[in-house]
């Protein structure tokens, strides 16, 4: 009988376990803000999406997600689920969000959005903070003999109800075959106020440098999001370590309107596949929070300390310019949540004249922070300065 209680306990604990996350995100605050995580871009199965919305709230608390976005297709959710007969034209283009924000409870912030999609340019964007897609559907439709005008309607319609919207995928082979280009309706729509935001990063489409650049030199804010159909479980290969797209919200609370702040502020960055971009603003202070320097110590022949990793995000460092006397490792990666020791050893230029002595009062460790990205190739610098 013990026995079986053992093994009833044992089993318990098992399947307790099986419902961890393997590798829930975890990326710390910043000086003045939290750091929140964010998936702006998902579809469920009132547009062309596999999953009911209640279950994307359950996928982005496993996760360990703060902030999800409903970004239905606002123009095929009824070809699909209505004209077919699915669900009854009561049911709105608002109700996928309605049904993942009553699931969401406390658990997780929901934000009400859509997904206006029509040909290249403009392509496809998402509507965040709507308050009634139908009405920004219909607006789009009443220009539909014209991609440009229809999104233009829809954009001006979200607007009006205090919306904010974003382009999405703009590297899209499908829309862009061979090239991201910024077309002049592009041009027109970020002149009229529409485009607040765009995705750098979508799980399909990949990292985009083109638009990291036109949001640094456009102040656009800067989103990663997964873009996601199916189910996660088929997306993303959780058991070795691979998580969804994030985009890292730093949000004087973590509250809608902080969130909304925090997007209107341009203060996000994305965190897909090991790679963190962003805008030097953002990535210097995370980049701190994530990676402490601890034990440093100053001596005649070496400098050395310990760089402990405190967040999900894998660290590569190489070694740049200004440290050439200098002894350590070229490449020096760190895995998440794990800490490396570091030793720096001042070289003398030759015999006759030594670099450093006793009386060398400053020795600065200069890195390039290569899955840091402030720019297109361009990794954020960090530099472990040591006196005495
Ligand atoms: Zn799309
Ligand atoms: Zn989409």
């Amino acid at each position: 009988m013990k026995k079986i209680l053992l093994f009833a306990l044992a089993l318990s604990a098992v399947l307790g376990a099986s419902a961890v996350t393997p590798n829930k995100i975890v990326i710390p605050h910043i000086e003045g803000y939290k750091t929140l995580k964010g998936d702006f871009h998902i579809h469920t199965v009132f547009s062309d999406g596999t999953v009911w919305p209640a279950t994307r709230v359950d996928e982005a608390v496993w996760e360990g997600l703060d902030v999800i976005a409903i970004t239905d297709h606002v123009d095929t959710r009824h070809q699909k689920m209505v004209k077919e007969g699915y669900f009854t034209s009561k049911c709105d283009r608002d109700e996928s969000y309605r049904v993942a924000k009553k699931a969401a409870g406390k658990k997780l912030l929901v934000i009400h959005g859509g997904e206006i999609s029509r040909g290249m340019p403009p392509g496809h964007w998402n509507c965040l903070f709507v308050k009634d897609n139908d009405d920004i559907t219909a607006a789009a439709e009443a220009n539909d003999h014209d991609h440009f005008l229809a999104m233009k309607g829809g954009l001006a319609k979200a607007h009006e109800q205090g919306a904010f919207t974003m382009w999405n995928h703009p590297n899209w082979e499908k829309q862009a075959p061979n090239k991201t280009k910024w077309w002049k309706e592009h041009e027109k729509l970020y002149k009229a106020g529409y485009m607040n935001g765009i995705e750098i990063y979508n799980k399909y489409t990949g990292y985009s440098p083109e638009a990291h650049q036109w949001a640094l030199e456009r102040n656009i804010t800067m989103f990663g999001n997964s873009d996601v159909h199916h189910m996660f479980m088929y997306e993303v290969d959780y058991l070795h370590g691979a998580h969804r797209p994030v985009t890292l919200v730093f949000a004087t609370e973590k509250s809608l309107s902080g969130v909304r702040d925090a997007l209107d502020n341009q203060r996000t960055a994305v965190f897909a596949e090991g790679m963190v971009y962003g805008r030097e603003r953002e990535l210097e202070p995370l980049f701190k929070a994530c990676v402490r320097v601890k034990g440093l110590k100053f001596t005649d022949k070496q400098v050395s300390f310990t760089l402990e990793n405190k967040s999900s995000i894998p660290v590569t460092l190489t070694k740049a310019p200004g440290s050439e006397h200098i002894w350590y490792p070229r490449v020096i990666t760190i895995p998440p949540m794990s800490s490396i020791s570091v030793s720096a050893k001042l070289l003398l230029v030759d015999n006759k004249q030594p670099k450093f002595d006793a009386s060398t009062k400053e020795v600065s460790v200069n890195f390039y922070v290569d899955n840091f990205l402030v720019g297109p190739s361009k990794p954020l610098t960090f530099s472990v300065k040591a006196t005495r």
